[in-house]
């Protein structure tokens, strides 16, 4: 029997702008690790500078993650101890880490939490939309279509919608949001957060629209967008709308159908069908 002890894989977040999120847990297991995956080495060698850190990089990035995820596993079967951070927040939320965590949880390994820096939680603890419950979206598809199709997925969730977006489709997206969930619903957008230009705006989503529609400022950097999520009485409404349109579609054309089940159910006809 082989006397190595396994290595642990440590799983560290960074921070998301403020070079000074970075946990003094997190600063001491990168510096004890043999080893730090990063998203991009280049990008994250000046934050670890910064913090006296010169523990050794290997790059871990969707493109190359299949194959590395092997060799970083036999690393830690032969006990060298190893962490992942992505570019910026917790690894694995809309980034890399997922098929390391799985393939080291599946060889034994033990997968430690190095916890900090979220944009989605950020987000949310400022945000002032009801957080007991929420959905991590991540991002929006980019084309039109798919995007509409998504948020109608959403229109009837009573839980708050936090969602990723980049900032050339910010507008494209925020349009979409009000067409489909309705131009009173309660949005938020947060960007830039714990940087110099941090913004955290919080209107109906016709006015959060308007504004970021004719505000380029308001399209630059790193956001997120929540949205509230569907009222009760609006549910009822809604899931009565999308019943009769199920039925009038077997007789009548989408458009139609819709009209006439929105007409009836009081529900948006935007959040019925959209065509
Ligand atoms: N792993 C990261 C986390 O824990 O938040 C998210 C990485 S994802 C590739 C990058 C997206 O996160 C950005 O496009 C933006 O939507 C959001 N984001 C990251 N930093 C942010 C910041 N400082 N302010 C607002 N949003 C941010």
């Amino acid at each position: 029997m082989s006397s190595v002890q396994p290595g642990c894989l440590w799983v560290v977040a960074t921070p998301i702008g403020h070079r000074d999120d970075l946990s003094a847990r997190a600063i001491d297991s990168l510096r004890a690790v043999a080893v730090i995956a990063a998203e991009d080495t280049r990008h994250s060698r000046p934050l670890l500078l910064h913090h006296g850190i010169d523990t050794p990089l290997i790059a871990l990035h969707e493109h190359n993650e299949r194959d590395a995820v092997e060799a970083i596993v036999q690393r830690l079967v032969a006990g060298d101890s190893v962490a992942l951070i992505s570019d910026a927040g917790t690894p694995l939320i809309s980034d890399p880490g997922f098929r390391l965590v799985r393939a080291a949880r599946a060889a034994g390994i033990r997968c430690v939490p190095v916890p900090g820096a979220c944009a989605a939680v950020a987000a949310l603890s400022v945000a002032g939309l009801p957080s007991d419950r929420f959905v991590f979206e991540g991002f929006l598809p980019p084309k039109a279509a798919a995007r509409k199709g998504r948020l109608q997925e959403l229109a009837g969730d009573a839980r708050t919608l936090i969602f990723y977006e980049s900032s050339h489709r910010v507008a494209e997206s925020l349009a979409d949001m009000r067409d489909v969930f309705g131009g009173e619903r309660m949005a938020v957008l947060a960007r830039e957060l714990t940087k110099l230009f941090e913004t955290v705006i919080g209107e109906p989503l016709a006015e959060l629209a308007a504004r970021v529609i004719a505000d380029p400022d308001q399209q630059r950097g790193e956001c997120v967008l929540l949205v509230a999520g569907c009222g009760q009485e609006a549910g009822a409404k809604l899931a009565e709308g999308r019943r009769i349109f199920a039925i009038l579609r077997e007789e009548l054309p989408p458009a139609k159908a819709a009209r006439l089940a929105a007409l009836i159910s009081g529900a948006p006809r935007k959040e019925l069908y959209v065509g």
